[in-house]
């Protein structure tokens, strides 16, 4: 493949994750979406994973299920010669972290949002995470088929609640029951709501502008009245869309529609299309890495264990961030200092995966492991590069972890070990008397850990409770101070080591957290574990 060809394939991707509060829609906007891209068929091909009731018992169900959820993780599909990739992002709150995660993989959200409940609890955190890593975001605000809040009070919550500045590049015509249907600002087109849930593409109809006769007639006048009101307070109150202010985080453009009622969602689709960014440069400690550079990097943001009992064997996701991945090269894995090849690296489709010759930036390749990868890995083509962004954040529960099988305790150390190289909950070692503790975001995972330590490796362990407020990442210049000397000393019970060997305190409570700070001021506290 020449340079230009390289180029046109890098360009024409686009990699982003749709996030929102659980029951917002993304399931179903992801489905709508994949119809548009002719990847699937019907509706309902997309199986929505998500934990209704945060039960463990539908945790299990998942895990039972898991070939479906690997299908899910990643779907690809074409769509106006764009290669788009959705990278699916798990909206229950204990899996925060692994959200989180797949956020640095990707180049662009869009948020859906409920026009009834408005900002819910977890949108603002993820969105706080894209908001402090600059990723473009476009919001969605989903069933205007239903009664829900005003657009302008919906806009203003928005601002306030999560920080950003939108502008509207659609706006509805009436909502709920009198739902008549979108205008698209840009393009100055109508979509009329015909209220028939149906997978056809909604057509449009052109207007020459917001005084055309035709607003009236086709929406009526009391409706096309209020809607030029409206738009007259849109350009008064909302910047114009500028796509560098929205690619550099700073305005975030909001588009209307009903996910269930495939309404609005091409306009959403297209105007993605159109203003989504291409995959963009990454950050690694040594230097940022250009998408379009010939030698491959990428990186593991991903790791799903054991989808098939008979076989312990694992997917490794890596993003690709620059140069061509192709099948059976050898690559460097830059944390063990060896050469690896990959006979059969899969690349996702809207219901399948598929083993691929070649991947290009962006993309999302599955890579079959037998336990090398860690969650953070970089691979390359020979130059030494670690990517940075995939902190661990400070877990909101802890157990200690104890072996309840003398004869099994190699099982549960390795078990132990893998569930945590994926991810699924963090591990600190005390200095003083070496005993495990685990910590989680979620109280669900320490019945899921304990579930597949038992089944996948035959080790049994239980729990035991222990009182620690936050983990913190500990930073001193100098550790031969008499300060830190000292608060090594005096907060020994306290110290514990992460799987990366990073120092650990474990504040038993906000005020004996504040206490040690005020005590040892050279000494940072950090609440994740990555810091400049
Ligand atoms: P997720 O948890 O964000 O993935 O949400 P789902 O896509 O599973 O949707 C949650 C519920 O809302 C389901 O019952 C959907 O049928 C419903 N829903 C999704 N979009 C719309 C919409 O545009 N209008 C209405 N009335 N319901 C919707």
């Amino acid at each position: 493949m020449n340079k230009k060809q390289f180029d046109k394939e890098v360009a024409r991707r686009r990699t982003f994750g749709i996030i929102s509060h659980p029951d917002a829609g993304k399931t179903t906007l992801t489905e709508k979406l994949l119809l548009y891209g002719g990847a699937i068929q019907e509706a309902g091909a997309v199986k929505n994973n998500k934990i209704k009731k945060g039960a463990t018992s539908d945790f299990m169900e998942i895990e039972r299920q898991r070939g479906i959820s690997v299908a899910t993780s990643v779907l690809a599909f074409e769509y106006k010669n764009i290669k788009i990739n959705i990278l699916d992002t798990p909206g229950h709150k204990d899996f925060a972290e692994d959200t989180f995660r797949t956020l640095t993989a990707v180049d662009s959200v869009i948020v859906v949002i409920d026009v009834a409940k408005g900002v819910e609890e977890q949108t603002v955190k993820l969105v706080e995470v894209c908001r402090m890593r600059n990723i473009p975001m476009i919001v969605f605000i989903n069933k205007m088929d239903r009664e829900g809040k005003d657009a302008f009070d919906l806009m203003d919550e928005i601002e306030q609640k999560l920080g950003l500045r939108v502008t509207p590049l659609s706006f509805p015509i009436g909502m709920g029951y009198d739902l008549k249907g979108i205008y698209n600002i840009h393009k100055q087109n109508i979509n009329l709501f015909t209220g028939a849930s149906s997978k056809d593409i909604h057509s449009t109809t052109a207007i020459e502008n917001l005084d055309d006769k035709l607003l009236d007639q086709l929406v009526g006048d009391k409706a096309a009245g209020i809607l030029r009101d409206e738009l007259e307070l849109v350009t008064g109150i909302y910047p114009n869309f500028n796509r560098e202010e929205y690619l550099a985080g700073d305005l975030q453009p909001v588009f209307f529609g009903s996910a269930l009622h495939n309404f609005g969602v091409k306009e959403l689709l297209d105007g993605f299309i159109e203003i989504a960014p291409a995959p963009r440069p990454k950050k690694a400690e040594e230097r940022l890495v250009q998408p379009n550079e010939s030698d491959f990097s990428g990186f593991v943001f991903k790791i799903h264990a054991n989808m098939d009992p008979k076989h312990r064997d694992r997917l490794a996701f890596i993003k690709i961030v620059s140069g061509v991945f192709e099948r059976n090269k050898a690559y460097k894995h830059i944390r063990l200092n060896k050469n690896l090849k990959f006979s059969s690296p899969n690349a996702f489709f809207a219901e399948k995966k598929e083993i691929v010759d070649e991947s290009f930036p962006g993309d999302i390749v599955g890579l079959h492991d037998t336990g090398n990868f860690k969650i953070g890995d970089t691979l390359t083509s020979g130059e030494t590069l670690h990517y940075k962004g995939i902190p661990a954040f400070s877990p909101e529960h802890f157990r200690y972890i104890n072996n309840s099988d003398p004869m099994k305790s190699k099982q549960l150390a390795k078990g132990i070990d893998q569930l945590m190289d994926e991810g699924v909950a963090q591990l600190f070692t005390l200095e003083l008397n070496g005993r495990k503790i685990i910590g989680t975001v979620g109280a669900l995972q320490f019945e899921v850990i304990q579930y597949r330590l038992e089944h996948e490796y035959g080790a049994s362990c239980s729990y035991e409770n222990l009182n620690v407020y936050k983990a913190c990442w500990i930073e001193t210049k100098d550790v031969n101070s008499a300060e830190f000397k000292d608060f090594k000393r005096v907060k020994a019970k306290f110290l514990a080591h992460d799987k990366r060997d990073q120092l650990v305190f474990l504040a038993d409570s906000s005020f004996s957290l504040q206490m040690t700070q005020q005590k040892y001021p050279s000494i940072k506290f950090h609440f994740v574990s990555e810091f400049e």
